[in-house]
């Protein structure tokens, strides 16, 4: 089932609607069914670009990790004797 977002060109209120056939959905706040569709899919969008901002700040954190433990285990090495 494809999920649009829409504007109410009404009430200028935005919302995702789910679309079946020729269904018009009907603006939540105001029930006007004289609506822009959106043609992005921000829901699909923003999923994905958190995903991608989650992966990065895992990898950055993992680096910043080996970072920390390449430093600690050059402090101790030159530091034993
Ligand atoms: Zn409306």
């Amino acid at each position: 089932m494809p999920l649009f977002d829409f504007v109410c060109t009404a009430c200028r209120h935005p919302f995702e609607a789910l679309v079946r056939g020729s269904a018009v959905p009907a603006c939540p706040a105001c029930g006007s069914t004289a609506l822009e569709r959106q043609l992005t899919l921000p829901a699909i969008k923003t999923s994905s670009t958190h995903g991608m901002a989650m992966a990065a700040a895992k990898r950055r954190d993992a680096a910043q990790g080996k970072e920390r433990e390449h430093a600690q285990r050059e402090y101790e090495r030159n530091h034993d004797d």
